[in-house]
């Protein structure tokens, strides 16, 4: 059982037993589920830096004076969040949710969705959550740990597709990311 520490007029709540940061409205559910259930998650929250939020597609994916390949590369986060997780706007990100390979943006603040939404566009999470019927809960985190440039990155084409059935947009994609730094195999 918690005793949640209230600041006025604040939409986030800290429990001083967990030391999560939720918000009010999940007072009640905090309370039975305090420390959270990584597994079973009931209620959004921050812990440590890290925003255990709602997955979700960010409606509105024009933002002035950033291209569309830009935009991709963005994860959408509430400014209170970005600002109780630490983040800087820019910074990079891990983004993980349950049984996914983990994907990694550069955080951006927006005011769609709720406090605790970890928005997405349509192409990103089609690319990495396109078979699901209802996106993943997430963990947002930083990434601690320096990461080095891909040297080269391989692509195997499995089920007897063909090269010239690559996708142009991904090759030009490949294109821009990796100059030409990659390979791709048929497995026939
Ligand atoms: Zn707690």
């Amino acid at each position: 059982m918690s005793t949640p520490k209230s600041r006025k007029n604040q939409p986030w709540i800290e429990c001083v037993s967990c030391g999560c940061t939720f918000l009010s409205k999940d007072t009640e559910k905090h309370t039975s589920d305090c420390p959270p259930s990584a597994d079973n998650v009931t209620h959004f929250y921050i812990n440590n830096g890290a925003l255990v939020g709602d997955l979700d597609i960010k409606k509105n994916d024009e933002i002035k004076g950033l291209s569309l390949n830009e935009i991709e590369n963005l994860v959408f986060i509430s400014q209170n969040a970005i600002q109780l997780c630490d983040l800087s706007i820019g910074e990079f990100v891990m983004i993980k949710a349950k049984d996914f390979p983990p994907i990694v943006k550069k955080v951006w603040p927006t005011v769609e969705r709720s406090l605790t939404s970890v928005l997405l566009s349509k192409n990103v999470l089609d690319l990495n959550f396109g078979d699901v019927k209802t996106y993943p809960n997430v963990v947002v985190t930083k990434i601690i740990n320096p990461t080095k440039e891909a040297k080269k990155i391989s692509l195997i084409l499995l089920g007897g597709s063909k090269l010239g059935n690559l996708n142009q947009v991904l090759i030009s994609r490949l294109n821009f990311a990796y100059r030409e730094s990659y390979c791709v195999k048929e497995i026939n």
